[in-house]
């Protein structure tokens, strides 16, 4: 009976779970569904659509090696997904249809509406765990709820992956050929234009390059994560999370590499090693968030108490933020770098998520948008995981009190204000000293063309604070 592997964010042929499982049941067509409308809803940046196409276009290579043929389909809503894969199930004779589960709330109720729909046609839907290393809900606390607390999230994660390491899956063997022709595919989709060269030029497609990537990162420069993660004028994070996001890359891909160059280590050993297994569990803790507490689904702050906050309409400050024209030069770097680039490093995304919710007091919510309409790596669970960390109001989170000084951060992380002179060239001239802030300078910096800090650094942090301790039930828990 003829299956179809219905591809999403799992764009990869390697270490494929629901790819296996269609192509040991029977002779597999692929397809993939364009949905613009709901792209847009999602505030998917055009970055990272143009991404998706570019590797959709090297999977198709890779499938036809295994004589899959890949069919494209348009379903501009996701609500028009039931009906689409219904009619292509009859056209080419399906009997089950394979994906990847995914843990949005507008993901799942797609995935139950059309395995709804195909279940009443007779058609077989199966969901399989790819995304993660352990399914949500496998991972509970005692009594029986979703972790609220990383290090106790961690903590069982490990005992799980001493007991048994999720095992990599390889590449399907080819089957024999199907008389279907693949579709060709677009290069772009309206209303999604693709981003100048020097940005996609960053991010090559492919499978071949993300594993050269992540490679060249265990191999060479994994052994100084430790160090070097914090630094964003160096070359010290493996840059990997376009390919995650996109499932070029497996997690599992990941860990096993990550273990390969640890001596099967995950809690011990190489400090950078086990550095970065960590960053991949937060990145699995997250997502285990998303399920567990739907309404941050709904971009909903965790904490629902902080939803009283007294954030600020500013547009002018927001404006400024965005474009990275705040009188903070750390901030602007990172925005720029994020604007040009479609990815930040991540001590930079704390830094300006900290500046824009507490120094600005702007909702979350806008930042949280803004990065989503510009990350080549935009994933809804770390990236509401990262806003609502920074912003005090999500699970784990930094404490409303602890609010990072830019300026401070810039001093200890990019000391010698390399990256700084990177995306700020109007600041370039400046010493080590004075490039972390200029405004101490006065009018006397030379660089007409940079602007003066849009707020008080500690005024404004003195305002966040006293609007944090307005909040009774907060008060009640962190004093
Ligand atoms: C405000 C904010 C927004 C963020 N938005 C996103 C987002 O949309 N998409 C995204 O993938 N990450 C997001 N992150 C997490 C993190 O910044 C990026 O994953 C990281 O910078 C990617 O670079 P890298 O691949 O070099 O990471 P590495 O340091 O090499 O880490 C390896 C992988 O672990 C995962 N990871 C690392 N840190 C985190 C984290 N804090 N939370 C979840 N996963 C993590 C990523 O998949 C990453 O590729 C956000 C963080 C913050 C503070």
């Amino acid at each position: 009976m003829r299956q179809l592997i219905w591809l999403r964010s799992d764009l990869r042929s390697a270490d494929n779970s629901a790819l296996h499982a269609a192509m040991a049941a029977g002779p597999t067509l692929a397809v993939y569904l364009l949905s613009p409308e709901q792209w847009r809803e999602h505030d998917d940046a055009p970055c990272k659509v143009d991404f998706w196409l570019r590797n959709l276009a090297e999977l198709q290579q890779q499938l036809a090696r295994l004589n899959v043929p890949l069919l494209v389909r348009s379903a501009p809503h996701w609500r028009d997904a039931p009906a689409v894969l219904l009619e292509l199930c009859r056209q080419q004779q399906i009997g089950a249809v394979h994906f990847n589960d995914e843990y949005g709330l507008n993901e799942q109720a797609r995935d139950r509406a059309v395995s709804q729909t195909l279940a009443n046609a007779d058609i077989a839907c199966h969901g399989h765990l790819d995304q993660l290393l352990f399914r949500p809900g496998s991972l509970l606390t005692k009594s029986g709820g979703y972790f609220q607390v990383f290090s106790q999230f961690r903590k069982l994660c490990y005992q799980r992956l001493h007991s048994a390491l999720p095992p990599m899956l390889g590449t399907p063997g080819a089957q024999a050929p199907l008389p279907v022709a693949s579709d060709p595919l677009p290069s772009a989709v309206p209303g999604f234009e693709p981003p100048p060269r020097s940005l996609s030029e960053l991010w090559p497609a492919g499978e071949d390059a993300a594993s050269a990537r992540l490679a060249d990162f265990v191999d060479e420069r994994m052994g100084w994560y430790q160090q070097r993660r914090d630094l964003p004028g160096v070359d010290g994070t493996s840059q990997v999370s376009a390919y995650l996001a996109a499932g070029v890359l497996s997690p599992r891909q990941c860990l096993h590499a990550a273990l390969r160059n640890n001596y099967g280590e995950f809690e011990s050993g190489n400090p950078g090693a086990v550095t970065w297994i960590n960053e991949l569990l937060w990145r699995e803790f997250y997502k285990h968030i998303l399920v567990g507490y739907p309404r941050v689904s709904r971009h909903r702050a965790f904490r629902l108490e902080t939803e009283a906050l007294p954030w600020r309409q500013v547009p002018d400050e927001l404006a400024a933020w965005q474009q990275g024209r705040t009188g903070i030069p750390l901030v602007d770097a990172a925005m720029r770098q994020l604007l040009a680039t479609g990815w930040m490093h991540n001590r930079l995304r704390m830094v300006v998520a900290m500046y824009l919710t507490k120094n600005l007091l702007i909702d979350w919510r806008e930042g949280e948008r803004w990065f989503m309409r510009h990350l080549i790596d935009g994933d809804l669970a770390a990236n509401n995981g990262g806003w609502q960390w920074s912003a005090s109001t999500g699970t784990d989170a930094a404490p409303y009190f602890r609010i990072f000084n830019p300026i401070s951060q810039s001093q200890k992380f990019d000391p010698d204000g390399r990256f700084i002179r990177r995306w700020l060239p109007e600041l370039a001239h400046l010493d080590d000293r004075d490039i972390h802030n200029p405004a101490a300078l006065g009018g006397l910096f030379g660089a007409a063309n940079y602007p003066q800090p849009i707020v008080d650094l500690s005024a404004s942090r003195a305002r966040a604070l006293q609007a944090f301790k307005s909040l009774p039930k907060l008060e009640a828990e962190h004093v």
